[in-house]
């Protein structure tokens, strides 16, 4: 990936010397950013907000592949599904920490790739990178990335709040991460077995860019608050819509019913998706990686987001004991199982 002549070995620099040149062209941004980087600890001040703290850690092998990850991209992604929890509370990110294992393997041109993804995420969503920790790894690649986000008191959205009768919603579209990543992997596989194969990734745009490249939805965020509205609930969809309405319905005591014919999938992803003797809804529904946001509404809320085309209606909260079900097109009650994607399975 990096040939030798742009190859500097890490340990020319050093920790410090390393830390410095990765993070000299991060200026804080915020008021709240009392102190970044540079001190044993950064200092922030929220007066009275209420403080959100997330954090993820991404392992090589286990979350992404280096196979077919630009290193930008993970430096971009692995921000960006870090304030999609913070977003998922219906909070503001502002600052980040980003600590890093780096193995004998990458040079110093590889970790700067993933800085100039970190940066490009802070320039774009307005967010302070004030700390890190940097470390030697014996195998591979880690990076574990902290987001710290504020809310003003009583507009904090937790999974535990939705009441029966709430409509269930979602941003954007679903399944297109998972589908991306499988054309990504076969792609992969077609390359192992004859490296002089291009990829062919041609018209695949959408799907690879959802897999690569997801954005946390902070116009969401800022969408509900214009039309004067605070979920009863919220959550992300990392895993997948199954696994999330699950989280939803088991926290907060209730049951669903989700329409098949409802769910936003794009073209692309459904084409595609076919193309490959995959199950659309089943991608939506199991496949992860997608960053929207699942969130629940009173029914007197529904006139204020009815004609927003960037978010769909996708059922209704139940009683508990009516359980968890989807409503397929053909009208076949299914009951709605968590298959989400987890990294301790296999
Ligand atoms: P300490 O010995 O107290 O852990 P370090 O030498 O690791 O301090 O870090 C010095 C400063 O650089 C701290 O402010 C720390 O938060 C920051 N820092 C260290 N590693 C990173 C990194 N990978 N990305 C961003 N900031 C970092
Ligand atoms: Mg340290």
């Amino acid at each position: 990936m990096f040939e030798n002549k742009d190859r500097t070995d890490i340990a020319e620099l050093g920790e410090f010397g390393l830390i410095k040149h990765l993070t000299d062209n991060f200026k804080v941004q915020h008021e709240s950013s009392i102190k970044g980087i540079g001190d044993d600890a950064a200092v922030l001040n929220f007066e009275n907000k209420e403080v959100l703290i997330s954090t993820d850690l991404l392992l090589e092998g286990i979350h992404f592949d280096l196979a077919y990850v630009p290193m930008m991209h993970l430096g971009y992604k692995a921000v960006q599904v870090n304030l999609s929890d913070i977003y998922a509370m219906n909070g503001t990110p502002t600052q980040i920490t980003v600590s890093i294992g780096l193995s004998s393997k990458f040079p110093l041109e590889a970790v700067e790739e993933i800085y100039k993804g970190i940066q490009l995420a802070c320039d774009k969503f307005n967010i302070d990178l004030i700390g890190g920790d940097t470390s030697s790894s014996k195998q591979g690649l880690v990076i574990s990335v902290t987001s710290i986000g504020h809310a003003e008191k009583g507009t904090v959205c937790y999974r535990n709040g939705a009441q029966e009768g709430d409509l269930v919603c979602v941003s954007g579209d679903l399944g297109g991460a998972y589908v991306g990543l499988q054309i990504l992997e076969r792609e992969k596989q077609i390359f192992l077995e004859n490296p002089n194969i291009q990829p062919d990734l041609e018209g695949k745009d959408y799907i690879i860019e959802r897999q690569l490249k997801p954005e946390g939805r902070r116009d969401i965020v800022d969408l509900l608050a214009q039309m004067d509205i605070i979920p009863t609930s919220m959550i992300d969809v990392s895993d997948g819509l199954a696994s999330e309405i699950l989280h939803i319905c088991g926290q907060s005591d209730k049951g669903v019913t989700l329409y098949e014919e409802k769910f936003p999938i794009d073209p692309m992803t459904y084409q595609t998706a076919r193309e490959l003797g995959l199950d659309p809804t089943i991608c939506a529904l199991n496949g992860g990686e997608d960053y929207e946001l699942l969130f629940t509404i009173k029914q007197a809320d529904y006139e204020k987001l009815k004609h927003d085309v960037d978010i769909s209606i996708i059922g209704h909260i139940t009683e508990k004991n009516s359980g968890c079900n989807m409503i397929s097109k053909s009208n076949v009650v299914h009951e709605l199982k968590a298959q989400g994607w987890n990294a301790f399975k296999g």
